[in-house]
Parts: C-alpha cells; sequence; structure tokens
C-alpha cells in the first residue's frame, strides 16, 4: 500500500481483515498535520477491521463514535489500529518514486532505490499519486477545478470580544458571494478545551487563480502543491482582507480577518480527476489516487470507505497470486461507475464557479 492517510489505512484494514500481509509505505511521519471536519459512521472501525463485531471479540485499540470528527482524530484511529494489527506493517518517512510489474509479482520503489515486492500495489497515495502512473500512464495527473479553497482554524479566544461565542458560529454557516463559497462551524473539542474551541472556516475562492500560477502552485494545469501561509505575499493577504470584509457578514468576517491577521490561512488548489481505469494487472488505485471529487461534493472520505471495502470484498471472493489481477479486475468493477459519476457530479459545480484568469 502506498500512502498511509485515510484511503491508505483503511484499505490496509480490510485487506488484512481478508487475510492479507499489507505493508503500508507512507512518506510522512506517523502525525502529519491537516485540518477540516470528516463525519464517520458508527462502528467504523469495527466494520473495517471486522474486530468486536461477535460478542467476546477483540476490541479495536481506538474509539471513534460516529458523528463529526477532526481530520487529525481519524487519522490517529486509524492509524492506531493499523498499528496493533500484526498483518500489517507501517514504514514512515518512505517516499515512493514509481510502481511497476510484470506477470508474476509487483513492486514499489522508493526514492532511494530501495525496492517493496509483493502480490499486488495499492496506490492510496492522494491526489498527486505516483501509482496513478501505473495505472493510468495516458492520463497520470488531476487537473486543477479552477479555485482555491482558503482553511483557517482560530481560536476562538483570538476574535475579538464582540463576535465570541456569537450564536451564530455554532449555527454553523454555508454563504455565498459573487466569487466565494463559505463554510464554518466550531471544530470538535479534542484537547479538552470546551471555553476555547477552534473556529472551522473554508473559503472557496476564484479570484486567485493567476496568484496560484504565478506562485507555482498550479503549473500546467496540475495542481502541485497547497499555499503555507508564508507563501502568501502581502498584496495578497490585504486583498483576501479586502474581500473578507465585503463579501462576508459578522460574525465570519471577523473569523476570517483574525485567521488573515494571524497570517493562518492555508489555501488548497482543488484538483479533480475523473477515472477511466482503477487497475492495471497487479496495480490498482483507491481513494484519491484514483478519484479526486471536489470537496464540494463532500463525498471523498465516504468513497474511500467503499473503495477499501470493495478491495476487501474482491479479494475475499478468491486471490490467487498468479492471478492477482484478477481479484483487483473485480475491485473496478464494484467501483468504476460510481466513482466516475460522483466526480462528475462535482465537476458541474466547478465549470460554474470557476472564472478563468
Ligand atoms: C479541503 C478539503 C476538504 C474536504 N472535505 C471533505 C468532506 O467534507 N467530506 C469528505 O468526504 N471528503 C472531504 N475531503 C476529501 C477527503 O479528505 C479525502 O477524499 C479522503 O481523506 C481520502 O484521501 P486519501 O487518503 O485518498 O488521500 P490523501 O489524504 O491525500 O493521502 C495520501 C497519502 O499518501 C501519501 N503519499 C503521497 N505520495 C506519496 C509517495 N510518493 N510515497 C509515499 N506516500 C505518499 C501522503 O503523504 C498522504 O499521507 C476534503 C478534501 C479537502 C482537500
Amino acid at each position: 500500500m502506498v500512502g498511509g492517510s485515510l484511503a491508505g489505512l483503511m484499505s490496509a484494514l480490510t485487506l488484512a481483515r481478508s487475510g492479507m500481509a499489507v505493508t503500508v509505505l507512507e512518506r510522512h511521519g506517523p502525525k502529519p498535520g491537516n485540518g477540516g471536519v470528516l463525519m464517520t459512521n458508527d462502528g467504523l472501525l469495527e466494520k473495517l477491521t471486522g474486530w468486536n463485531s461477535t460478542p467476546g471479540g477483540a476490541p479495536t485499540p481506538a474509539h471513534l463514535p460516529g458523528g463529526f470528527h477532526s481530520w487529525g482524530a481519524i487519522h490517529d484511529a486509524l492509524r492506531d489500529t493499523a498499528a496493533a494489527d500484526e498483518r500489517i506493517t507501517l514504514h514512515h518517512h518512505t517516499r515512493i518514486a514509481s510502481a511497476d510489474q510484470d506477470t508474476r509479482r509487483a513492486w514499489a520503489t522508493t526514492d532511494e532505490g530501495k525496492r517493496f515486492e509483493a502480490d499486488v500495489v495499492i496506490g492510496g497515495d492522494g491526489h498527486r499519486s505516483v501509482v496513478r502512473a501505473a495505472v493510468a500512464p495516458h492520463r497520470p495527473h488531476a487537473a486543477f477545478a479552477g479555485y482555491v479553497i482558503w482553511i483557517g482554524f482560530p481560536r476562538e479566544s483570538s476574535l475579538p470580544p464582540r463576535v465570541r461565542k456569537d450564536r451564530r458560529i455554532g449555527q454553523g454557516a454555508f454563504l455565498h458571494s459573487d466569487n466565494g463559497i463559505l463554510f464554518g462551524n466550531y471544530m470538535p473539542d479534542e484537547d479538552g478545551r470546551p471555553n476555547d474551541l477552534q473556529v472551522g472556516v473554508g473559503w472557496y475562492d476564484n479570484t486567485h487563480n493567476a496568484f496560484l500560477r504565478q506562485n507555482g502552485n498550479v503549473r500546467d494545469g496540475v495542481v502541485h502543491h497547497s499555499v503555507t501561509p508564508d507563501q502568501v505575499p502581502d498584496r495578497v493577504w490585504d486583498e483576501l482582507a479586502r474581500l473578507a470584509r465585503k463579501d462576508w457578514p459578522a460574525p465570519w468576517a471577523d473569523v476570517l480577518l483574525a485567521a488573515i491577521e494571524q497570517r493562518a490561512l492555508t489555501g488548497i488548489p482543488i484538483a479533480e480527476y475523473v477515472p477511466d481505469r482503477l487497475v492495471n494487472g497487479r496495480i490498482a488505485i483507491v481513494g484519491n489516487a484514483a478519484h479526486v471529487p471536489t470537496p464540494m461534493t463532500g463525498s471523498g472520505f465516504s468513497e474511500s470507505v467503499s473503495d477499501a471495502e470493495a478491495l476487501a470484498e474482491a479479494v475475499a471472493e478468491g486471490f490467487v497470486p498468479d492471478h492477482a489481477a484478477t481479484a483487483l479486475e473485480r475491485y473496478e468493477l464494484a467501483r468504476l461507475r460510481r466513482a466516475r459519476s460522483v466526480v462528475e457530479s462535482g465537476k458541474s459545480f466547478s465549470s460554474s464557479f470557476r472564472i478563468d484568469r
């Protein structure tokens, strides 16, 4: 498994449940930073692992009740559960440069030339997947969708006193302006500070595409990396502050202005990818490596759960190492149509929202 984030860890867990030994190769350490809030169904860990599903069965080492969780809390629970599974080996700080195969084996090669061989290689390595190049060499890159989302998480204590405890924050926001869409709400309290919650805000902005290109975040129509706060010049901070005051009402303008003042907004240029295949021989892709819908669909995580389940079911139906491709073809058959339609549904939003300048 290349990539040990949400899709990679979930697929590792379901494959281990099906009896496979899984090696996860992740370029980052065990606790990568990432923002955002995702919703999980109750019993997700039990479903993925099959543990604790019968009376007296082994409990999962982490607890993840159904509901809204920060991305980090979900990642921690999946990583701890994978680490406790003796069929899964986690390698962190291991960056894969390419994947390839012959008729008997598949392999992933690190940027230092070390080769990991297996019956199958699965790419769970996100929207800039390197494994995708071995599955769809004719179309290896996700395309820039034409807008960026700025996300920030200021603490309530950093907001002006007049908007602290403003009940409109807890009611959440989903607002539109001429050139933007804004989401906001309190973040779940996961560090025991109920009186000083973080306020999560996400601002879809279609007015800074020229900046994204000049700054190298988007090159030749492909998203290369997010905009970290230190890459944002004062000119752009000033423009964001002006737009925040013009386009958004209180308390959301104040939340954005606090994040701008703290230089604590990250810009994520949005990518999209409609797959025409998920499998090539002994190599397959899952999660954002396989299909990249705009986050406006709110479906990337749940589709990754479905990939993990479909992969395990395809393997459980029968896995013969000499004919590994047959099991992966069942996975593709189960998932390709749905994956395409989810991304396509988001593309109609993107084409109505983006402005090409
Ligand atoms: C701003 C934003 C908001 C979102 N909101 C929602 C939402 O509300 N609802 C929802 O369902 N989904 C949402 N999503 C999507 C959702 O987070 C993802 O679809 C889901 O987490 C699956 O991601 P992933 O694990 O496939 O990819 P990623 O999270 O990108 O993980 C890929 C992993 O692979 C590793 N990796 C990459 N390249 C290599 C390499 N060469 N070698 C080794 N490791 C590598 C990375 O370090 C990373 O750990 C959102 C996404 C974004 C960007």
